[in-house]
Order: C-alpha cells, then sequence, then structure tokens
C-alpha cells in the first residue's frame, strides 16, 4: 500500500512556519466511491474531488457547491484531504488549513 508523506508547503514570504500536526505518515485508503459520495447520493455536481486520508471518504472540493469534503473534516475531525486531480500531489489540512506537499 502507498505511504504518504507529507510535509508543509511555506508560503513565500510568511512571517513565521507553518506547522501540521498530522504528519504521521499513514497507508492511503483505497477512494471509496469513484465521485463526491454525497453528492452522488444526493444528485449534486463537483468541479474537483478530494480523498479524506483517514477514512478514503471522497468529497468534493471548496469551489463545488456542496463542499462535502470540508463538511465531511468538520462533521468527523478527519483532518486531511488530498486532491484526486490528475497529475496533482497536494494535501490541504482542516485543522491547521496549510496546504501539504509530498515529502520525498
Ligand atoms: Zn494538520
Ligand atoms: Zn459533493
Ligand atoms: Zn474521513
Amino acid at each position: 500500500m502507498e505511504l504518504l508523506r507529507w510535509r508543509v508547503e511555506q508560503p513565500l514570504g510568511a512571517a513565521r512556519a507553518r506547522t501540521c500536526g498530522h504528519l504521521e505518515p499513514a497507508p492511503a485508503p483505497a477512494a471509496r466511491t469513484a465521485g463526491c459520495g454525497a453528492c452522488l447520493r444526493s444528485g449534486g455536481s463537483w468541479v474537483n474531488l478530494l480523498l479524506c486520508t483517514s477514512c478514503g471518504e471522497v468529497g468534493c472540493c471548496d469551489s463545488s457547491p456542496g463542499r462535502h469534503a470540508h463538511g465531511h473534516a468538520e462533521r468527523t475531525g478527519h483532518p486531511v484531504a488530498r486532491t484526486l486531480k490528475a497529475g496533482e500531489v497536494w494535501g490541504w489540512c482542516y485543522v491547521d488549513e496549510v496546504f501539504l506537499v509530498p515529502a520525498h
């Protein structure tokens, strides 16, 4: 199983280093659904998809009407989601509000 290792992306010119307390390498769960789980149930549509790295729930991004990835993080406390956009590898920590990029 793929092991995700993240580091926090430091914005240029930031006064203080950003930190995230959720960087322990963990096995990446498989996506539960091919699209946003909540949108598929409700008939909604999405712009981009994020995968919860805690449980494999797929949710739509904050540019989507449902913002289900955000809702999932708030409801469950699962901190980190990674993009499912082809060719892109980054994550977002909803607790620390930082971008995560691969550590290697
Ligand atoms: Zn964090
Ligand atoms: Zn959705
Ligand atoms: Zn989750």
